[in-house]
């Protein structure tokens, strides 16, 4: 079984600055690590690996840096990585995003399964899974909790919409985007850092795509535009009151009727 798991390098800290001009993040100089949430998607790739044998390939799109995140990945036992970097890749949107991951994993090749996280920690939209399953024209279901069974080219799966559990039965090919606590994910092995230390991650840049066309990456490729970008104003203004509970209640009332939090009492 060949799976893929699509991993994405986040900034370490929530304190990342913001071009205003651009509306994109700076991220050059930030500390950064692996998207938590693509940690449960590698630990199903190896679960389902050790169950069913196979092979997994770690993908990730991002600057030359982000091939730290694929050494992790061989650190937790991915077998081979891709990494996707371009500078024409800069800028790019939730779709231009998806696109190109689509374009990788097309020049990949074969593949039975694709396990993305459920949403990365900094752009979080939790779109890229069903945008790239759509580029690649195969089912996808979001939101799985369980891996139950795996026979004949299907793969029985537990996924917690709002309100409800389904079971579903995929058919392979097919895209997951797993939910955290899915499985507990393993540490990275100290053995396996040693052994993969020297082992080549497979770089493919827009050259090596089958779609050459600029236009369809990046900035160029991102219908999506920022108009502005700003910090949300805080509002720390603070109030203390002291007194009998009734005159207090009576006040805290007016004031939420007042501040159109409440209505009239009947
Ligand atoms: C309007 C707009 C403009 C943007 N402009 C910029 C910009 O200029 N520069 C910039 O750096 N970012 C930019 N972003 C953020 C960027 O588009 C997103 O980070 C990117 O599309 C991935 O989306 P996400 O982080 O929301 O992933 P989600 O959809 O939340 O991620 C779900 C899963 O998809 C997979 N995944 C996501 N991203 C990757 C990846 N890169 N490689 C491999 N797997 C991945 C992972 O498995 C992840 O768990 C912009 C976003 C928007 C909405």
């Amino acid at each position: 079984m060949n799976i893929i798991v699509c991993i994405k390098q986040v900034p370490g800290t929530a304190q990342v600055e913001i071009d205003e001009k651009t509306g994109v993040l700076k991220r050059d100089g930030v500390a950064a690590k692996m998207n938590p949430f693509d940690l449960f998607a590698l630990e199903s790739a190896m679960r389902l690996k050790e169950k069913f044998g196979g092979k997994v390939t770690a993908l990730t799109m991002g600057p030359p840096q982000a091939e730290k995140v694929l050494r992790e990945a061989f650190m937790m036992g991915a077998d081979d990585a891709v990494l996707l970097s371009d500078r024409k890749f800069g800028g790019a949107d939730v779709l231009a995003t998806s696109y190109t991951i689509s374009q990788g994993i097309r020049h990949i090749g074969e593949y039975d399964l694709i396990i993305c996280g459920k949403q990365t920690t900094d752009g979080d939209t939790a779109q890229v899974g069903a945008e790239l399953a759509e580029f690649l024209n195969i089912p996808h279901l979001t939101n799985v909790t369980r891996l139950l069974d795996m026979a004949e080219g299907k793969l029985d799966v537990e996924a917690e919409i709002p309100l409800h559990v389904v079971d579903v039965r995929m058919t392979l090919p097919c895209l997951l985007t797993v939910e955290k606590g899915i499985f507990e994910p393993r540490l990275p092995s100290y053995r396996r850092m040693l052994a993969t230390a020297d082992k080549p991650i497979r770089t493919l840049s827009l050259q090596e795509l089958e779609d050459k066309d600029e236009k369809h990456y990046g900035l160029n490729g991102s219908p999506t535009q920022v108009q502005r970008i700003f910090p949300p104003e805080v509002k720390d203004e603070k109030e203390s009151w002291n007194g009998p509970a009734e005159e207090i209640s009576t006040k805290l009332y007016g004031l939420l009727k007042e501040k159109r939090f409440l209505g009239e009492l009947r």
